[in-house]
């Protein structure tokens, strides 16, 4: 599938877990359009991984090792960023599913801190940091359709999603007369390195639930990204765009 051709030519962007998955085609997305992309990402290794594949746009990247829980090492990146910042993808997250009898008390703080904690470490630590004289200041929140309907064997992780949405729509409260919008996008099931290798027949399950009758692709995620960050986004604010089909859990 094709990217919508926007243009972000002067325009810096901060992803995080833009290393792999739905952040790499972000990241991808918006140094095709001309902006300028920081990944923050855990490992060095999918950085380094990541550095390789897009070494057609080495002038136009920057990389930082940052751990969204660590709130020094979202310091030292911020520190480190060349540029202002216009636009943040609140983008990494984790999943340790279990039933609720199962969940143990690990499983619950590691993904309320990743997917919730870390997203309000990453705007708090960038704050300071964003392109002061810009009116078109955009944050970006990853939520999922499970925040918004629960799932079996996800209550971290739906609890976080849901916080998500909270998130976003408070800072789009509060944040909209400093020239930002704060929004959250909710993606539905999204083909990823992951759910490539489910069996098959689980994939045929999963289709089979969505209305449009696919499983999601990447792209349709990035696009959806590149439009909230778009100048023509700009009257969008505290809101949850679901992109899942029509699928409702
Ligand atoms: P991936 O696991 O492919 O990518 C997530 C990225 O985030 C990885 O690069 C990972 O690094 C990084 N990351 C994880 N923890 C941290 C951390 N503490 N600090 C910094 N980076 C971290 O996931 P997806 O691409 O599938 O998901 C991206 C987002 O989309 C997530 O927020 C997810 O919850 C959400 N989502 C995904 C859906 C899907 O179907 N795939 C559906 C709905 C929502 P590393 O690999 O080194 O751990």
């Amino acid at each position: 599938m094709e990217n919508i051709k926007f243009n972000f030519n002067d325009k810096n962007v901060v992803v995080t877990g833009g290393a792999s998955g739905i952040g790499f085609k972000i990241t991808s997305s918006f140094l095709q359009a001309g902006a300028k992309v920081s990944i923050w990402d855990y490992s060095q290794e999918a950085l380094d991984v990541a550095k390789k594949e897009l070494a057609q746009y080495a002038s136009q990247l920057h990389l930082a090792q940052v751990d969204v829980t660590n709130r020094q090492s979202i310091s030292a990146a911020a520190t480190s960023l060349p540029w202002a910042v216009d636009v943040l993808i609140n983008n990494a997250g984790i999943t340790r599913d279990k039933s609720f009898a199962k969940l143990s008390e690990s499983d619950w703080d590691a993904v309320i801190s990743t997917n919730l904690t870390g997203l309000f470490n990453v705007a708090k630590g960038l704050f300071e940091k964003f392109n002061g004289s810009s009116a078109q200041k955009r944050i970006i929140n990853i939520s999922s359709v499970v925040g918004l309907y629960g799932n079996f064997g996800q209550a971290n992780y739906a609890s976080a999603k849901a916080g998500v949405i909270g998130f976003t729509k408070t800072l789009g409260k509060e944040l909209g007369r400093k020239g930002f919008t704060v929004n959250a996008i909710a993606p539905g099931f999204i083909r990823t390195a992951m759910t490539n290798t489910m069996p098959k027949e689980v994939l045929t399950g999963m289709e089979a639930k969505v209305p449009v009758a696919r499983l999601g692709e990447v792209e349709d995620i990035a696009n959806a990204c590149m439009f909230l960050a778009s100048e023509q986004a700009s009257y969008i604010n505290g809101t949850v765009v679901s992109v899942d089909g029509g699928i409702v859990l």
